[in-house]
C-alpha cells in the first residue's frame, strides 16, 4: 500500500513504517512539507517564544568511554579542568543577570563532584536566583537524583542517545540501553522533567534506527527531545567517520515536533555547528530552544564533545547576544519564563 503525505501528516499518531516513510522522504517539495507541519505544530503547542537555557560545563573529566565522543576518558589529547563550586555559582548568577531562567549543569560521569557538592551548588543557585536549575551530569547513582531533586533541581538530562539495543552497547562499551532508559523512568518518577535525545549518522545506524528513537521518547513521555548530528571528534575511535546529515537532523527534528507535540526540542549547537544557519533551520522544523554556552575561558575550549564546535573561543556574553540577534531576526521572541514543560499544564 502507498503511502499518502497529506494523510500521515495530519494523523494524530504515526506508526513505525510512517515515521520511517516521513524520514526518507527525498523530494524538496515534500520536505519542506514536513517542514511547514513541524513549525505548524510547534507554533500550536509551544507558541512563538524561545526558550533559553544558559549552560555551564564544569568539568570534562569522565569515567566513561563512549566511542563517540571527544571527552572519553581514553582521550589523553586534551586538557582536563573543574570549576570550583564558587565558579559555577558566579557563573549561574551571570546567566540569571542576562535574563536567562534555566541553568544547565553539564560534565562528563564525573565523580569526584559527588553528591554533596552538586547539591550544594543546585542549592545555592537556587537560593540565589529564581531560575530553574537543569542536570546533565550523565548515569548517576538513584539516591543521588533523589537528593539532588531535594536541593532543588527541576529537570535532568540524559540523552538514550541509540534506541537500538545493540548499536547502544557498542557504542557504550557493553552498557545496556534497558539501564539508561531505566535512569530515565526513575527520574520521571522522582517529579523531573527529563529530557531524553539522540544523535543522528552514528556509524551503523539506520533509518528505522532513528524510528525507533521518536517512538521511545514518545513513549517515554519526555519532556526534551534533543536530537543533534553526531560529529566526529579527534582521538576518538570514529575519528574519521563522517558526520551526520543537516538533513536527516531536520527531517528527525519535524517528526519528533509532529509526533510528540508539546515538547521542548532545542537547536543544537551541534546543528549550527555543520550549517551556518543550523539555529534557525532547526528554528524553523519544530525547534524553541536554544542552549547558549556560558561556560567561560579557560575551559569553554576543553570541552569538546566533537570537533570545530561553533562559537568555543567567543566570548560567552557576546554568544549570547549573537544568538537573541538570530532569533528575532527570523521573527521570533525570546521567553523571559523559566520555560517549563507544556506538559505541566494540562494539570494545572
Ligand atoms: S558521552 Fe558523556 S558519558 Fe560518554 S564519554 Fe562523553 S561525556 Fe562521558
Amino acid at each position: 500500500m502507498s503511502l499518502n503525505l497529506i494523510q500521515i501528516l495530519n494523523q494524530e499518531n504515526f506508526t513505525r513504517d510512517e515515521i520511517i516513510f516521513l524520514l526518507n522522504l527525498q523530494k524538496e517539495e515534500e520536505i519542506k512539507q514536513l517542514f511547514v507541519k513541524a513549525d505548524e505544530i510547534r507554533k500550536i503547542y509551544c507558541g512563538d517564544e524561545v526558550h533559553l537555557r544558559g549552560v555551564i560545563e564544569f568539568s570534562n573529566y569522565c569515567d566513561e568511554n563512549c566511542m563517540y565522543c571527544g571527552l572519553r576518558d581514553d582521550n589523553f589529547s586534551i586538557s582536563r579542568y573543574r570549576m570550583s563550586p564558587e565558579e559555577i555559582i558566579e557563573t549561574a548568577k551571570l546567566i540569571s543577570n542576562v535574563g536567562i531562567k534555566t541553568v544547565v549543569l553539564q560534565s562528563g560521569e564525573d565523580g569526584y563532584f559527588d553528591t554533596d557538592m552538586i547539591a550544594y551548588v543546585i542549592y545555592t543557585i537556587k537560593q540565589n536566583s529564581d531560575v530553574a536549575v537543569t542536570l546533565s551530569l550523565g548515569d548517576r547513582g538513584f539516591e543521588e537524583y533523589r537528593n539532588w531533586k531535594i536541593a532543588g533541581a527541576d529537570r535532568y538530562l540524559l540523552k538514550h542517545e541509540t534506541a537500538n539495543p545493540r548499536l547502544y552497547s557498542i557504542y557504550h562499551n557493553g552498557e545496556h540501553l534497558d539501564d539508561r532508559v531505566g535512569h530515565l523512568r526513575y527520574l520521571k518518577s522522582l517529579g523531573y522533567q527529563i529530557g531524553s535525545g539522540n544523535l543522528i549518522g552514528l556509524p551503523s545506524q539506520t533509518i528505522p534506527d532513528l524510528a525507533d528513537d521518536i517512538l521511545l521518547m514518545h513513549e517515554l513521555g519526555v519532556n526534551m527531545a534533543a536530537v543533534g548530528p553526531f560529529i566526529p571528534s579527534p582521538f576518538t575511535p570514529y575519528q574519521n567517520r563522517k558526520h551526520g546529515s543537516v538533513e536527516l537532523t531536520l527531517k528527525t527534528m519535524a517528526v519528533t515536533r509532529i509526533l510528540l507535540k508539546d515538547v521542548h526540542i532545542p537547536a543544537t549547537t551541534a546543528l549550527d555547528s555543520l550549517d551556518n544557519f543550523g539555529r534557525e533551520k532547526g528554528l524553523n522544523c519544530g525547534a524553541n530552544v536554544v542552549m547558549p554556552n556560558f561556560t567561560p575561558h579557560p575551559y569553554r575550549e576543553n570541552y569538546t564533545i566533537y570537533s570545530n564546535k561553533r562559537g568555543i573561543n567567543d566570548d560567552p556574553e557576546l554568544v549570547h547576544k549573537s544568538i537573541l540577534n538570530r532569533i528575532q531576526s527570523i521573527g521570533r521572541k525570546i521567553s523571559h519564563t523559566r520555560g517549563d514543560s507544556p506538559k505541566l499544564n494540562i494539570n494545572i
